[in-house]
């Protein structure tokens, strides 16, 4: 059994066949769902969906991408939103100078203000970087080592369609967090394979990230969490495992970081 540690189920691409995209997900294995909002309004949505189908969690949170609509009252909202009982993370949040939509003082800054929230919540964070992985390590860094009560024991967050390196990897680990992997590991040209093959599986989860990053050999089509079995399946390549073992792990890994009832 997996969990699609991220996918954007509430984009209008789903809204025709949504019932149709779970129910080839459940014949995949794929049996529960990590919803991550972007702002205030699609963090109602992700709810609703939370509340209309059974293994949807939801984050909340706003997108790096998602500045401009940003503000004190909105992250209120979020912040009364996070207390329902399917959320599980506050996300998702992070720092994008990709596309560098808004300053990145600002980003860094927002981005910080929403770990201060998740570590008043208790919940964990779901990190967005793009060109911007070393900046998001060291602020999560430094947050941990202000607020080492953060989450007492149990995972802090994810940064989820990881690009770092395994050095990069390796201090996320060490202060709490977790790495995910997306449809791009299926990619001929992919570098993350040999961060994989250094870090093993102890600390990383599986993403589709849809309707975004399709694997191999959707490629060019809408992706949808029944792919996830194709970048678990490329995994196991990769480490030389069963993919039962790459399924267990990320699986108790994702239970792990939202708190998810062990199935296992
Ligand atoms: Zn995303």
């Amino acid at each position: 059994m997996y969990i699609d540690s991220h996918c954007h189920l509430f984009y209008e691409d789903f809204a025709a066949d949504l019932p149709e995209v779970i129910a080839r997900a459940h014949d995949a294995g794929v049996t529960r769902f990590v919803v991550p909002a972007t702002n205030h309004v699609t963090a109602e949505q992700a709810l609703k969906l939370a509340e209309t189908y059974p293994g949807v969690y939801v984050a909340v949170g706003f997108h790096p991408l998602d500045l401009a609509e940003f503000s004190d009252e909105r992250l209120a909202h979020i912040a009364k939103m996070a207390s329902h009982p399917n959320v599980v993370a506050i996300g998702e949040i992070g720092i994008d100078y990709f596309y560098d939509t808004s300053p990145r003082e600002y980003q860094r800054e927002i981005f910080a203000r929403q770990i201060v929230l998740a570590a008043e919540k208790d919940l964990p964070v779901i990190v967005h970087t793009r060109d911007s992985v070393q900046d998001a390590v060291d602020i999560v860094v430094r947050h941990v080592a202000e607020n080492p009560a953060w989450r007492g024991g149990r995972p802090r967050g994810v940064f989820h369609c990881f690009t770092g390196d395994a050095a990069q990897a390796r201090t996320l680990f060490d202060n709490g967090f977790l790495v995910s992997f997306p449809g791009p590991v299926t990619f001929k040209k992919a570098t993350m394979p040999e961060v994989i093959r250094q870090i093993g599986l102890d600390n990383i989860m599986v993403e589709t990230d849809a309707p975004f990053l399709t694997p191999v050999p959707h490629r060019g089509k809408r992706n949808e969490p029944s792919y996830i079995p194709l970048i678990a399946s490329t995994i196991a390549d990769v480490l030389n495992v069963p993919v039962a073992e790459v399924a267990a792990a990320t699986t108790r890994n994702a239970e792990r970081l939202f708190g998810l009832p062990q199935v296992h």
